[in-house]
Formats: structure tokens, sequence, C-alpha cells
């Protein structure tokens, strides 16, 4: 459904950062390790940036993404993706996917889902929190109509059982480091796919983004594995190429703890601007120089 205007014969991996903080330490590890991704394999390396979060996403963020890997040492093509820019790509997917029937709206505000939640014995646990309990999946025609008409504001699910059925055999992915992975998408539960404050999501945009854009290596940390599990439905569903994936280790601070975008002192602005460090003290930080 989307053509992809980039080969995919030519390897090509992406650093793909959302600029809702300073990047850290750990991000520059995700970035060089991209980076020579695409490197060792003489191929492309595309920054994407995902801003579309928009309340979250600010320009001097976005600012200074592009100044800390300029500063690490790395280059990248131009002109550099910006997903708030490409709303309309997204949608274009979604109603794909609402003609294969795998899509409902859902009014539920997080308090009715928390207040459901608390109320069932048994609600299961998914990668991301409790697992929605299909409220919204249940309610009859008339309702949703009723509801959209008087303009309550809804986000979009998949309504992942019926789109595993949708689906022919076992859905499968080349994870670098492992070998082939079966996917299990029915561990996310109905994700949202489309925000109430936004007409998509991390997920929806992402498997669109490395589809057009012609990523064959997808390399991200492994706090993201369990994502891949409904890319690779995702993909399926919306006929997209297949990366494939390489789910890194993520760094930890001194006290075992991953690195976070609030921790302001191992932000590389900071480490470079106040610190006074040079790349080369990143790079041995972290274990990893960009391959030149
Ligand atoms: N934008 C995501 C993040 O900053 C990364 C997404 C990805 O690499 O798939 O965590």
């Amino acid at each position: 459904m989307f053509t992809s205007s980039t080969p995919t014969n030519i390897n090509t991996s992406r650093f793909a950062p959302s600029p809702t903080g300073y990047l850290h330490i750990g991000h520059a590890y995700s970035a060089i390790f991209a980076y020579n991704k695409a490197k060792q394999n003489n191929g492309r390396f595309i920054l994407r940036i995902e801003d579309i979060d928009l309340e979250r996403s600010k320009p001097e963020y976005k600012q200074a993404i592009f100044e800390d890997l300029k500063w690490l040492g790395l280059s990248w093509e131009h002109p550099v993706r910006e997903q708030s820019k490409h709303f309309q790509q997204y949608k274009k997917a979604l109603d794909a996917l609402y003609k294969k029937g795998v899509l409902y709206p859902c009014f539920c505000t997080r308090k009715k889902i928390r207040d459901e939640q608390s109320a069932s014995a048994s609600a299961p646990h998914g990668p991301e929190g409790l697992l929605y309990p299909r409220t919204c999946r249940h309610i009859s025609k008339e309702q949703r109509d009723h509801n959209t008409d008087n303009g309550m504001p809804f986000a979009v699910r998949l309504d992942v059982e019926k789109a595993i059925n949708l689906v022919s055999g076992n859905l499968k992915w080349i994870e670098e480091s492992k070998g082939e992975m079966t996917a299990t998408p029915a561990i996310l539960g109905d994700v949202i796919l489309a925000r109430k404050d936004v007409p998509a999501s991390y997920h929806l945009s992402v498997v669109v983004d490395d589809h057009i854009q012609g990523i064959t290596h997808v390399t991200r940390g492994e706090d993201l594995l369990y994502a891949t599990n409904l890319h690779r439905l995702l993909q399926e569903l919306l006929g997209l190429h297949v990366p494939k994936y390489d789910h890194h280790k993520l760094l930890l601070d001194e006290e075992g703890k991953r690195f976070a975008k609030r921790n302001q002192s191992v932000t590389i602005k900071s480490l470079r601007e106040e610190q006074k460090k040079s790349p080369e003290d990143i790079y041995e930080e972290i274990g990893l120089n960009p391959l030149t």
C-alpha cells in the first residue's frame, strides 16, 4: 500500500529519537550502534525525528539532537524525516486497517480503564502494563455512533485477536544476535494505534516509516524488543517490508539503573558543554567508537 522510493538492496539503518528531552549517554550508545550497523555494510544511515507527541516534543530538543550527534562524529542523510509532518501517511495506514475490520474506537478515559482493571480479579499484564479490558470492543454500533455523533473523543485500538486471525501462519523475524524469532502480538493486547490527541501512535508510525525509508536493519534498545511482536503483525496486515532487527543492551549507571532523560548530569549536552568532555571520552565510557 505504500510505495517505498528507497532501495532495499542497500543496508540501511536508522536512529529514531524523540525530541522530548536532551539525549543522554544511553542514546549515544544507541546512535553509534545504529551508525556502525550501516557503516559495517557500506550502507546508509538515517536519522528520524519521532515527534508525534506534539505536546512533549520541543524544537530545542530537536536542535540539540542534531548538535549532539554531529559532535559525536556522526553524519546522516538529508532531509531528515520528522514524523509530525507525515500524519497523512499514518492516516492512510489506519484507513487500510479500518477496511480490514481490525480497528475499533475506544472512548474510555484512563480513569475508567484503571477502575475496570482494579475491579477485575485477574487483569492480565502485558509489556506496557495491564492490558486494556476491551470494554469498547463490546459496545453496540448504535452506542458507537451516538458517541461519535456527540463529539466524544476516542482513541483507535487494534483488535489483536481479529488481526491475528487474518494473517496466515506464524509471524517471524530475524533477531541478528539470536536468530529466528516467532512473534506473539497478543501479549500487548488491544493497543492504541491512534491516540485521542494525535492521529497516530509510536507503533503505527514506526512501521510505516521503516518501510517508506527502506530501513533494512532496525536497531534499538532491548527494552523495545517486545514491540517487535506487534510490529510484525502490523507489517503483515499492511503489506510492509520486514527489516532485520538487532535490539542492543541498555547502558546502566553506577547504581545499575537505566539512564533517563530526566537525569541531567548524563545528557550529551551537559557532558560536552559543562563537563567539557570530548567525543573520545564518551566513546570510552560507552565502549563504542563510530566506524570511519
Ligand atoms: N522513538 C523511540 C525512542 O526514542 C525509538 C523508536 C525505535 O527505535 O523504534 O525511544
